[in-house]
């Protein structure tokens, strides 16, 4: 081939190329718009997401209007990077916008309205102007917040104990329930014959390490994030961690933590520096997984009376207690001890304190051979440090049937049963549900009272 006849086959490639490339900028498909639809909006400024999304030349622009019964209101004019010339800056196939809608400042009044959001692709089509996709979506501009209401009357709780309570909210209401400081317990819709519609109960602990300052508001979210809030009158009786010295044996540590320690996979070449780690990491651990299985509820009480103490035994712990472990008369570790040590026979039967469900059956850590049950509403009780374990998760069980036998597996120097009691993944003081009188007048009544 002569040199010349080259030059025009590169000539004819490179205009061929130009071609190709202009054609595919001519495509003629608009992009594709996504948002969440229908949309509500509150007296609070409200972002909602929109993405955008152009598999041909790629994302220009989007523009967004709030368009109601007095006009339209801009609300965004998005320019993306990229540039209409091939080869030449970067071409985005999706984008993503948050849109900020504050109808109030906006002077919008309450009543129908809609989002228009208009968005072009970097094609050549329309002289240059690209191809364009809108999309409207319907707003409903809602300022009135769902209404709430409250029973009146003083409830008397005590710190590291649990509390029902029952109100009414209206049917705008999308999320309602407890805030007690930075944590959110949900409420349980009730529903029975001649019970007002939007009737709810909710049960919640009140955990140990609260400060006594804590805020707690009722509290209902309608679908436009419109809020009401209520105090209910709670008095909470303080109570103190007491504290507890556990004096560490080396036989304990060479023995019990050597196993301990195989068992959980800790290094034990030092025995005290294992005991510290099993006392901290796999106890942490240990807790964790706690939170999880207990992260399961039946949505109603599956019990209709008080829990039951493990028969003849002996309370050998305070609840919340601050332990402190010594060994030859130094502190080497420390815990806080949520729930009851009961010392009974050695391999005594440990029946399950009240009716529930089995959630768990199996070996945990420091707790050793471990039984959860689920009692509904949030509410779970916890055995540890068993011999022996007779049901198996999923099991249902009846109040005194027998869940294994005590013994000392675990972080335990002796047989007994480690019992605790969770409400929502927080450990409260099982005093208050071994009390027949208290769970009449604090649970069982309150929630009947709900009912009518
Ligand atoms: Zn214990």
């Amino acid at each position: 081939m002569s040199r010349s006849a080259f030059g025009v086959v590169v000539l004819l490639l490179a205009a061929g190329a130009a071609l190709a490339v202009g054609m595919a900028r001519c495509e003629g498909t608009p992009p594709t718009i996504e948002t969440a639809s229908p949309l509500a909006v509150g007296a609070d400024a409200r972002t909602v997401t929109v993405e955008i999304a152009d598999s041909g030349a790629g994302v220009r622009s989007l523009r967004a209007t709030l368009v109601h019964a007095g006009g339209e209101a801009p609300l965004s004019e998005r320019e993306f990077a990229g540039s209409l010339l091939p080869f030449l800056g970067t071409h985005s196939g999706r984008e993503r916008v948050d849109l900020a809608i504050d109808a109030k400042a906006l002077g919008l009044a309450s009543g129908d309205a809609k989002l228009r959001l208009a968005a072009r692709d970097l094609s050549w089509r329309d002289f240059g102007r690209g191809n364009e996709a809108i999309v409207e979506v319907p707003v409903s501009i809602d300022y009135r917040p769902p209404t709430l209401s409250l029973a009146p009357g003083i409830i008397y709780a005590k710190r590291a104990g649990s509390v029902a309570l029952s109100y009414d909210v209206s049917d705008d209401t999308e999320r309602d329930g407890v805030e007690v400081g930075e944590h959110f317990y949900p409420s349980i819709p009730v529903s029975g014959e001649g019970v007002p519609a939007g009737r709810r109960f909710a049960l919640f602990p009140l955990a140990q390490e609260l400060p006594s300052d804590v805020k707690i508001a009722v509290v209902a979210v309608d679908h436009a994030g419109n809020r009401s809030s209520r105090t209910p009158q709670i008095n909470i009786k303080d109570r103190i961690y007491p504290n507890e010295s556990i004096v560490l044996s080396q036989g304990f540590l060479d023995h019990k933590i050597a196993d301990l320690a195989g068992a959980t996979g800790v290094n034990d070449s030092d025995k005290l520096k294992a005991f510290q780690e099993i006392n901290t990491r796999i106890r942490r651990e240990n807790e964790e997984k706690i939170r999880a299985v207990t992260a399961e509820s039946a949505p109603e009480l599956l019990f209709t009376e008080a829990f039951a103490q493990m028969p003849d035994s002996q309370v050998r712990s305070a609840f919340a207690e601050r332990r402190s472990y010594l060994l030859d008369g130094q502190k080497v570790s420390e815990s806080i001890h949520y729930g009851y040590d009961l010392a009974s026979l050695a391999g005594a039967p440990v029946p399950a304190s009240n009716a529930g469900r089995v959630l768990f059956a199996d070996e945990l850590g420091i707790y050793g051979n471990c039984v959860i049950l689920d009692h509904g509403l949030g509410l779970h009780s916890l055995y540890g440090h068993l011999s022996n374990i007779d049901v198996k998760a999923g099991d249902s069980v009846e109040k005194g049937q027998t869940l294994g036998q005590s013994g000392q597996t675990g972080l335990a120097g002796g047989d007994h049963l480690h019992f605790a009691i969770l409400l929502r993944g927080v450990y409260v003081d099982p005093v208050e549900w071994w009390d027949p009188k208290w769970v009449r007048e604090h649970a069982l009544g309150p929630l009947a009272a709900a009912r009518k």
